[in-house]
């Protein structure tokens, strides 16, 4: 038997995502520049989805790697959003960044390295601003539902989990996509669960099909990686669609879209 499902997905005073509509997000890895993320915010509105995703702080394996712009991000995410009509979602990765976040974005996102952070996850749950939990990339999905439980149980009803995938000795792939735990989740929790079908797969020849998978599956939505030119990015281009590339998934997924439940 099911957990008895939330209609709505995430609710804003302007904007309410029911789960029939599902939530769709798409931008960038990184905020490299405003070129870039106007871009990008341009066709994600042209496809209809109402949420622009770009990392400003980024948590990087590597500490010589691309860290994110930073404040200057935040700043060009909220031009491209509020210039398309967007909301923004974006990763937080320390608590005491959350009143440069407070104004600006719409959706905090929590990475697979921050999900076992519960002094963080404990902070954010007051933060009234809804969370994209992300699965921790070693995470049981009872320990990915207990910590979507401290940010509920501190007050926050908006959470949205979100399956990116869980490292296995599978290397053809970035880390192992795992649909079953959409299902899975349904039965146990009545939070919704998208699915980030880039970092999952890290290969952008596969995320079209892994995005369309996902949706059958029973996924409440989608996050998805778009680059102008992937070959030139800063963060992720080897997983990132193309502007071409992502226009024509969203005509897929339209196709697609009658035979979901
Ligand atoms: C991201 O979505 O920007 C990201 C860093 O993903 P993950 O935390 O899943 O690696
Ligand atoms: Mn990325």
């Amino acid at each position: 038997m099911n957990a008895k499902t939330r209609d709505v997905i995430i609710q804003f005073p302007d904007l309410t995502v029911r789960r029939e509509d599902r939530l769709l997000i798409a931008g960038p890895c990184s905020v490299e520049s405003r070129d870039q993320v106007f871009a990008v915010a341009e066709v994600v509105k042209e496809a209809g989805f109402h949420f622009l995703r770009g990392g400003a702080f980024k948590p990087r394996t590597s500490p010589y790697s691309f860290q994110g712009l930073q404040e200057e991000g935040l700043r060009i995410l909220k031009e491209a959003a509020d210039a398309f009509e967007l909301k923004i979602v974006t990763e937080i990765v320390d608590a005491n960044h959350l009143p440069l976040f407070q104004d600006t974005v719409d959706v905090l996102q929590i990475g697979t390295r921050n999900m076992s952070n519960f002094q963080m996850l404990k902070q954010l749950a007051g933060s009234g601003k809804p969370v994209l939990l992300k699965r921790g990339f070693a995470a049981k999905v009872e320990e990915f539902l207990l910590a979507a439980e401290y940010l509920t149980s501190g007050g926050n009803e908006q959470v949205v989990l979100c399956e990116r995938g869980i490292r296995t000795f599978e290397t053809a792939t970035r880390a192992t996509l795992d649909l079953s735990a959409v299902p899975i989740v349904k039965k146990l929790s009545p939070l919704p669960i998208i699915v980030d079908p880039s970092h999952s797969t890290g290969r952008s020849d596969i995320v079209r099909p892994m995005a369309l998978a996902a949706l059958v599956a029973g996924a409440d939505g989608l996050m998805i990686e778009v680059h102008p030119n992937p070959q030139k990015a800063l963060s992720d281009g080897y997983q990132s669609l193309t502007i071409d590339s992502f226009r024509e998934f969203v005509v897929e997924m339209k196709r697609l879209w009658p035979f979901l439940t």
